[in-house]
């Protein structure tokens, strides 16, 4: 297994200015999985489902290789549920619904094949559920990435910790930086951070981009600056998607090639927010994909002599 993820596959109901969803396909895992199938790596997703889970969504995945067989159905319960709203600016949401249903007692179990895989990718839920994979594998993967949200911060912060410390690389959100380190400066905040556990630290910042920290260097990747956003839901968890698939990839984890898996993360989630949640990602070529690397290629690409 390339790369081995852990998170919710959900149904979302999503309220842009723009319009309303109806409720889709959504969950950390289902972006994660689709961004990393986009680099051609064996994915595996271990996730839970209710009896309602609609057999075509399993299939649309297993069509782009992402293997499904880890996704238990509990054929009397119910999926997952999340709705929010976002607000005119696009860039804050406020959650309407969480129904966490057949996640409540969600006890991952990761197939036995599945458990040396490269990199391990702990989608943001109940940080006891992430450690229990971390413990069912046979040996340490190359990169362990975990990615949280505040409301683990404020319910479960001692067992966070706990799972922190084994963590190569941590992804959040600048306000959960703050909350996390008690710092407004994100420098200040970073290297707080990674005295908790990972080595490596990436702050998403929406359309602001997003910052790549390890010990002694900092690297800047932007969003790319689009016309039109129509949904960012799931675009921190395609980010995490490319970012960690194109290190499984590549098999190198310098800094240096992390500097590019942070960019194949920023140009795939820059297509989930053009259209309501997966349909964006799911309709990829790897030519758009091609086509838009070349375009983040000549943002940030400058030149300046100095004497
Ligand atoms: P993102 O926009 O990248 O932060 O992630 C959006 C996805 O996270 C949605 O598809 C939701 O199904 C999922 N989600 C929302 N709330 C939670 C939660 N409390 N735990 C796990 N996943 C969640």
């Amino acid at each position: 297994m390339g790369l081995l993820v852990v998170g919710t596959v959900a149904f979302d109901q999503i309220e842009t200015p723009f319009g309303k969803s109806g409720k889709i396909l959504g969950g950390a895992a289902t972006f994660i999985g689709l961004a990393s199938s986009m680099l051609d790596v064996k994915t595996g997703l271990v996730s839970v489902i209710g009896g309602d889970f609609p057999q075509t969504y399993l299939d649309m995945l297993a069509s782009k290789h992402i293997d499904v067989s880890g996704i238990e159905r509990i054929e009397n319960g119910k999926t997952f549920f999340w709705a929010g709203r976002y607000h005119n600016d696009m860039n804050s949401r406020d959650t309407l619904t969480t129904e966490l249903n057949v996640l409540e007692n969600f006890n991952p179990v990761v197939p036995a094949e599945w458990r040396e895989p490269q990199i391990l990718m702990l989608g943001n839920l109940h940080p006891l559920v992430q450690k229990a994979v971390l413990n069912q594998l046979n040996k340490r993967p190359k990169l362990v990435i975990l990615d949280t949200m505040n409301f683990w911060m404020d319910h479960t912060w001692n067992e966070l910790m706990d799972v922190l410390k084994e963590v190569d690389i941590l992804t959040i959100n600048d306000e959960e930086a703050r909350q996390m380190s008690k710092e407004y400066s994100l420098v200040k905040a970073a290297k707080k951070i990674m005295e908790m556990g990972p080595h490596t630290l990436i702050i998403k910042k929406g359309e602001h981009g997003a910052l790549l920290f390890n010990e002694n260097s900092v690297f800047f990747a932007p969003a790319l600056p689009l016309e039109d956003v129509f949904d960012p839901t799931g675009a921190g968890d395609t980010f995490a998607g490319g970012f960690s698939g194109f290190l499984a990839k590549t098999r190198n984890y310098s800094f240096e090639n992390m500097k590019r898996a942070i960019i194949y993360g920023s140009a795939l989630a820059s297509f989930t927010v053009e259209k309501f949640g997966i349909e964006r990602i799911a309709e990829l070529t790897e030519e758009d994909l091609n086509d838009r690397l070349d375009v983040f290629k000549s943002l940030t690409n400058f030149d300046i002599e100095l004497d």
